[in-house]
């Protein structure tokens, strides 16, 4: 133990000196390798736990003797595991990855290991449609809808009411895509939702984003099938066993910390939130930050923009147990989803369609002033050059007008950019949250389509920030990633893509890294990194235990690492039997992420996307209310994260709880 550790170590032993007898007794875990994501100290095997905090960590006759007289346990089930800090999942949306979850059947470019099953991935359209007809077949809940999400058009071809018909000729069936932004019924579903041409028809936009021929209901024209989905498909019974199947999954991934930034700030949703996640068997806590881009859109058009802040924080006040809401933070948005091709981009996209906006650049970097001048740290989701021009263009006018030490400004997502842009990002200093699977999902498709070679495989360009600023953080947005830090540092590593190719090589960072980006570095961003994240004395004891050494195995083997189970403050939680899900043999091969057979021309879905007469392209730029009546229902209709399937899901928790 060098002097640095003796020192923590004493430090950590003297604060709680008074309560040693009175207190938990320490227990000593020794372990192969501890990876302490500590500069001082990199690594020990073994690591001292009163109650929920490291007393001491290093070798294993050092913590003995730093613990002198204290009694102690020593713990050996981990001699020959690794331990790692606890995986902190800083940007995880529970109300949709819950909702996929309940899918009578996932069928998706990747494999998804959920605690129930596991389904494997479908690479092409061949492969999809035998998948749908098996799990069709083997379904036993008939006559109620059969509802499958995870489709792609990119990989999957095409879907159409036809030939749902010819699967499902009177069982009402749903395939809800990928991006969860659109829908396809067969006809015995648009007959069960009375979904007549009437009735679709004559409602503006919604109308337009609907071809009932094709039982085809995208975007805007959710909102006319949201209701009769809600009703049928999403009961309350299978919400809530949605959400268990969510936090048992994060469960499964070693993840000890989650965030939810730009949540739905609906107080029963939050209740409901508040009763799984906050129960004893939940081994992670939760933390949430409000949507400022909501909240500010409410605000300018109640008149209220002075109270903006002020309401922002009277969120904290709805959290409860373990599952809290971070202080002054606030989530922003810039442009258009990924997964769509509908971010802002300086160069065209290569057949000619238009990015978006979520929130105009005017009102962003209004909100951006306001937020920022109270001291809060902000979050926006960026992912086109063109947005990231509004983003840190707002960031370096904000440190000119009222410049501030440590404002952790971060940059969330990080799909398209360029070296200037990292220069600046150099220059202000800004946090860089980004999404690595970015690069496995769709870098070689977008070489062919929307962005070409150059833009596509220099998507997440990590390695060029790291020369700029000494953090990058890794997230996974689930459901647009499987929320699994060993796949997203696997995917920073190795920017492994769906062929198996390496995009951009150079913009691989090192294993190490990586790792640092879903521990230390995805706490740093989230303000937390004092408490979790490294293996530290006085730190919270939340540790992943893992079956094998991420620095020492080849990186491309890092996604198939098991996962025994964690230490969660303090308290040793293996997983559960049936939540276990080794990975060998489950995680897919790259090659399992192939795309080109199946796969259809962009243009035809893109123009579906981007079509909108009215507005060039930019039909972001007058949000008009959307029908759910949701507190946040001036949706995009184009969000990031969901579109209007969000609200509406949001409002149906709400009418749960
Ligand atoms: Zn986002
Ligand atoms: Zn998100
Ligand atoms: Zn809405």
């Amino acid at each position: 133990m060098d002097a640095h550790a003796q020192a923590a170590a004493n430090d950590a032993l003297t604060q709680s000196d008074e309560a040693w007898r009175l207190g938990p007794r320490i227990v000593v875990y020794v372990a192969r390798r501890i990876l302490t994501m500590e500069p001082d100290q990199p690594e020990a095997t073994a690591v001292a736990v009163s109650g929920n905090r490291i007393v001491a960590v290093g070798g294993e006759a050092d913590v003995v003797k730093a613990l002198g007289e204290r009694p102690y346990d020593i713990d050996r089930r981990f001699a020959d595991k690794v331990m790692v800090p606890g995986f902190v999942e800083h940007h995880v949306h529970p109300l949709l990855g819950a909702s996929t979850m309940i899918a009578d059947a996932v069928i998706a470019i990747e494999d998804w290991e959920l605690p129930t099953r596991t389904w494997p991935a479908a690479a092409d359209a061949a492969t999809y449609w035998v998948a749908l007809r098996a799990a069709y077949a083997a379904n036993r809940t008939a006559p109620a809808t059969f509802m499958t999400w995870g489709y792609h058009h990119e990989f999957h071809g095409p879907m159409s009411r036809a030939a749902l018909d010819a699967l499902s000729p009177d069982r009402p069936m749903v395939v809800w895509h990928r991006s969860c932004h659109e829908v396809f019924l067969n006809s015995a579903a648009i007959a069960k939702y009375g979904l007549t041409a009437d009735k679709v028809g004559g409602q503006g936009l919604a109308s337009e984003q609907v071809d009932l021929d094709k039982g085809h209901f995208y975007e805007k024209g959710l909102t006319l099938v949201a209701s009769a989905l809600l009703k049928d498909i999403f009961t309350p019974e299978k919400m809530r066993a949605g959400l268990d199947l969510f936090w048992r999954y994060l469960q499964g991934k070693g993840v000890t910390t989650i965030c939810e930034p730009g949540t739905q700030m609906i107080r029963p949703l939050h209740e409901l939130y508040g009763a799984v996640l906050s129960a004893d068997a939940v081994p992670f806590r939760t933390y949430f930050i409000p949507d400022g881009r909501a909240l500010y859109d409410q605000a300018k058009s109640a008149g209220t923009l002075d109270r903006l802040v002020a309401d922002t924080d009277s969120y904290l006040s709805w959290g409860r147990g373990k599952v809290q809401w971070l202080p002054r933070q606030v989530k922003l948005f810039s442009d258009g989803a990924v997964f769509s091709l509908l971010m802002q981009v300086k160069e065209p996209y290569l057949d000619g369609h238009k990015g978006q906006w979520i929130a105009l650049p005017d009102d962003y970097r209004d909100a951006v002033r306001r937020y920022w001048n109270r001291g809060y740290q902000i979050h926006t989701h960026v992912n086109g050059d063109a947005g990231l021009d509004v983003v840190l263009g707002a960031l370096e006018e904000r440190l000119a007008a009222a410049p501030r030490n440590d404002h952790r400004f971060t940059i969330v997502h990080f799909a398209v950019s360029t070296e200037e842009q990292v220069q600046r990002i150099g220059r202000t200093q800004a946090m860089v949250s980004a999404n690595p699977y970015y690069v496995t999902a769709l870098a070689d498709r977008f070489s062919e389509v929307g962005l070409g070679p150059e833009r596509a495989n220099n998507m997440v360009r990590l390695a060029s920030v790291l020369r700029q600023r000494p953090q990058v953080s890794l997230h996974s947005d689930m459901p647009m990633a499987a929320a699994d830090p060993l796949l997203l540092a696997w995917a920073a590593a190795t920017r492994t893509t769906a062929s198996g190719r390496v995009a951009a090589p150079d913009q691989r960072i090192p294993m190490e890294q990586a790792l640092r980006g879903v521990t230390i570095d995805s706490a740093f961003t989230i303000r937390l990194e004092n408490e979790i994240g490294s293996i530290r004395p006085g730190k919270i004891a939340d540790f992943t235990i893992l079956e094998d050494d991420p620095l020492t195995v080849a990186p491309s083997a890092v996604r198939s690492i098991g996962i025994w189970g964690v230490v969660f403050d303090g308290t040793v939680r293996p997983i559960e039997r049936s939540a276990e899900r080794r990975r060998q043999g489950a995680a897919p091969s790259p090659s399992r992420f192939a795309s080109r057979d199946g796969a259809t021309s962009r243009s035809a879905a893109a123009a579906t996307l981007t079509c909108s007469p009215t507005a060039g392209g930019n039909i972001l730029a007058a949000p008009s209310p959307c029908s759910c009546h949701s507190p946040s229902s001036r949706a995009p209709t184009a969000c990031a994260c969901g579109g209007i399937m969000v609200h509406a899901l949001a409002d149906h928790y709400a009418a749960l709880a």
